[in-house]
Parts: C-alpha cells; structure tokens; sequence
C-alpha cells in the first residue's frame, strides 16, 4: 500500500468555518492523509463536563446554547446547512436528556456518553464540509472501531478487538479511496457502552489507529507550529524543536507539555511511527518530527510546566513500624489508582506529587477522602496545594559536570519545595509555588536554551 497518513485536528482547529476550512485544506492538500482524526470545536467538552457534573436548569439552559452557538455558527456557513442540521438537532436533544440525567445522579458511564457528543458533532460538520468540496469524506463511528475496557473517563484500549475491527471496517473503505473522518477521544466496552480515553486523548487515539492501520505516520495540527523548548505561551522566546526522539517527547508529555496527549506516544514507540506535529493555520511553517533515533541529542532539551499540582507528605507514626512503610504506603495509593509521580524520601517520612497527567474525563479529584482516611491509619499526612512542577528534559543529565550548578544558580531567588535528581537520566524536577512558574520557567529558559 502506497503512503499511509493518520491526521489529526485539536479542538482549536476545528473551532469555528474559517479554522475548519483550513484544516480541510490541509487534508485536502495531501493525499496521503486517508484518515482523519477529530476533537470536539474548542470549548465544548468543556462545557459537556459540566454538564456531566451536573448542575442546575438555567445553567444546563445556558450551556445547551453556548454548545448550540459554537456548532451553528459553523453550519450555517456551510453551502447546504440542512444537509447536517437535523443530525445536529437530535445530537443536541441527546444532549439534554443526558444533562437533565446527570443533574439527578451523575456517573462515570453517563459522563462518557455525554461528553462524547462534542467529537460527534465535530465530525458530522467536517464530514459535510469536506463532502461540499466534492471530496470523498466519509463518516465514521470511531466506536465500531476503538474497543477498550470499562473504565469510564480513562479507558484502555483492547488491542486486538481494535486491530479485528480496524481490518473489517477501516480497511476496506481506506482500500476503495474513501477518506475517513471519525472522533478522536472515544471508544465503547465489551457491553456496547461509550468510553471516553482521558482528557485531551484525541492524540492518542490518532496513534491508536495508526498502529492498527499500519500507517507510515501520524500528523497532530493544532495550534502551535511544532513542539518547543517550552511552552511558547509562557516564554516567548522558546524555540522549535525540529526532530526529537520518541523518548524525549513522552518526557515532556509526562511532565506536563499539553502539546501531545502523554499515551499518544506508546502506540508510536511500538510500532516505530513517526509523529509530526505542525499548526493547522500555518501548515507551511512546517512543525516537529518525533522519531526513534534523531540526532543530536542536546544535553538540555526542554521545559515542561505542570501547574496546580498537589504535594502529598507522609511521615511514619513510628520508628518501629518504619519497616514496610513505603509498601504500605504504596499499596494504598495503588488500590485507589493513584500513579506517583514526583517522590524524595527520609528515613521516616516521603514526600510526593500524584500524577494527574491524562486525567480522567470528569476531572474528578483524585485525593478523596476515603484514600486520605486510610493513609492517616498508617502515617501523619499532610496535604499541600498551589504548587507547579518545572521539569527540565535531556539527555544523560546525571552524567553531565555543572548541571546542579547551573540549576540551583537559576533557582536561589526562588522558594523550592522539592527537587528530584538523580533517579532518571532524563528530567530533573522541581516543585515550586505556583505562582512563580512563569518567571522560573522565563528564567531557566535563558539559562540553559538562550
Ligand atoms: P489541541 O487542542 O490541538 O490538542 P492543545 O491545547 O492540547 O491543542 O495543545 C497545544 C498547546 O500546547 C499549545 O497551544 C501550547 O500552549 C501548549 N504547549 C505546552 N507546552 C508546549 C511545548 N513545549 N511546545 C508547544 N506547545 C506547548
Ligand atoms: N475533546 C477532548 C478534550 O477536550 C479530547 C481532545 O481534545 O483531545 O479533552
Ligand atoms: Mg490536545
């Protein structure tokens, strides 16, 4: 099979007729893009979340026509906007029912219906869009594709069923010159129900198909014309990083840089796929390509910034329980799903942040009140909030004379709650006040990239 391309567009490049048109183009323009890959318009999981959370009639009224808004005032640009309307109609009806649902007794299963809405939408217009253009686009239900397990609002992928239903249902469309537009975010269970893979999961789900597909590639527009030495929102001076390694690029997905979804790079790693990420308004800047194996490899590659993150402190009640006390502790974190991130230990008390990357679609806190219970049967806990993890990204930094130096120098004028050094050799982690991200991001910035 000739050149095989999985695209994907985010949210902010399906957002409205102008950002759509362009996006259309871009697929248009390529031929080797054969599927395409779609988030929900910018803005509307959000307000389906809310929804989903439940909340009262006038502002499930407000929402209901914010959500409207958004879509119609992209169909209504369309050349034949009847040929979408009703579909959006019965979309939006959906959406109510779920939403007066969900204001009684909300649901992880229910959210995941709600929420997937927005992608529904999103593809049925851009299909149309496409169709307009006399281009052979057609619509599919990503969910007679993407089999996972039954964990709402974070689910994973069940491999093989996708591979079956990949080679029954994509195969044959792809095979007879038919571009695929289908959601990004969404699959269904064993039982038939709509998963959802995590908050912004639209990446991965591009990566997903593309194993499945055996694609030569996947390509992630979005915003921002590639991936930086950080996030160019906050440092105006951050630079494009042209080809990086898989592993760099899941460091700085891990630690926060929104820019890739942090599992869109294990289907990639697997399968050795190439990932590109460019801007879908400025396709001709040209972006980033994650590849297995680029050259060179700096010794500071990039920041990446997390910001509201939780610090969770754990001190042993006594010397003589101190043995097993990391097991213990661990034990109980695992059974609540809580995956540790960032940890510095002493002899009786550890220190750490939760790792709330990919986080699950409802946004629902992952401290409840039940794990904290349990935790203060074993230990003292104290919980600490507006803090931000600064991650520095490289490569062999444990081995590298002068890195603590140069860190530290940047770091005086500032309060640092905990660093991590010395575990992995690609990141060193700090954790600081929220407040002060942006000027140490500046900071480190011209330090190590300027
Ligand atoms: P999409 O909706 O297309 O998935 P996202 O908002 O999820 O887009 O991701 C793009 C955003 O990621 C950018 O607008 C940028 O602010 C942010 N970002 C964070 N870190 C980086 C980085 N290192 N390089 C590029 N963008 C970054
Ligand atoms: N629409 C989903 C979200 O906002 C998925 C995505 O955009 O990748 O999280
Ligand atoms: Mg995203």
């Amino acid at each position: 099979m000739s050149h095989l391309s999985v695209a994907k567009f985010g949210g902010t490049s399906v957002a409205n007729f102008d950002a759509m048109t362009a996006s259309a183009n871009i697929v248009m323009a390529d031929p080797n893009t054969r599927v395409v890959v779609l988030s929900a318009s910018a803005g509307v999981t959000n307000y389906l979340v809310e929804l989903a959370n439940g909340c009262t009639e006038s502002r499930r009224e407000e929402i209901l026509s914010a959500v409207r808004t958004i879509q119609y005032s992209i169909i209504e640009q369309l050349q034949q906007p009847q040929a979408v309307s009703e579909e959006i109609e019965q979309l939006l009806q959906n959406i109510s029912v779920l939403a007066n649902s969900a204001s009684l007794a909300t649901s992880a299963a229910l959210t995941d219906e709600l929420i997937c809405h927005g992608e529904m939408m999103s593809t049925k217009i851009f299909t149309q869009l496409l169709n307009e253009r006399n281009f052979p686009a057609v619509w599919v239900d990503v969910r007679d594709v993407v089999a996972t397990n039954s964990q709402f609002g974070k689910a994973a992928p069940n491999d093989e069923k996708t591979q079956q239903q990949a080679d029954q249902l994509l195969k044959p469309l792809i095979n007879t010159g038919k571009i695929v537009i289908t959601q990004g975010f969404i699959g269904r269970d064993e039982e038939g129900k709509t998963t959802t893979l995590g908050r912004g999961g639209s990446d991965y789900s591009a990566a997903l198909l593309a194993e499945v597909l055996a694609a030569n590639d996947v390509l992630i527009w979005t915003d921002v014309a590639g991936i930086y030495t950080t996030d160019p929102r906050v440092v105006a001076t951050a630079k494009r990083i042209d080809t990086m390694s898989f592993n760099e690029a899941a460091e700085m997905a891990t630690f926060g840089a929104k820019v890739l979804h942090p599992a869109t790079l294990l289907p990639a790693v697997r399968s050795n796929i190439p990932v590109f990420v460019g801007s879908s308004k400025a396709p001709e800047q040209g972006g980033t390509w994650v590849t297995r194996d680029p050259q060179p490899r700096p010794t500071f590659r990039a920041l990446a910034l997390r910001r509201n993150q939780v610090l969770l402190t754990l001190s042993s009640l006594s010397m003589l329980h101190a043995q097993g006390f990391l097991a213990n502790v661990f034990t109980i974190l695992a059974k609540y799903k809580i995956s540790v991130d960032v940890i510095t230990t002493s002899e009786v008390s550890i220190a750490l942040t939760l790792d709330k990357t990919g986080s699950a679609s409802s946004g629902a806190d992952m401290l409840s009140s039940e794990l904290l219970d349990e935790l203060r049967q074993l230990c003292h806990v104290k919980v600490e909030t507006d803090l931000a993890l600064v991650a520095i990204i490289g490569n062999n930094l444990h081995t590298q004379a002068g890195v603590a130096k140069q860190l530290f120098a940047t770091l005086s004028p500032y309060n640092v709650r905990l660093i991590s050094y010395g575990a992995s050799t690609n990141n060193v982690c700090t954790l600081v006040q929220n407040g002060d991200v942006d000027s140490i991001a500046q900071d480190l910035h011209s330090a190590l990239f300027e």
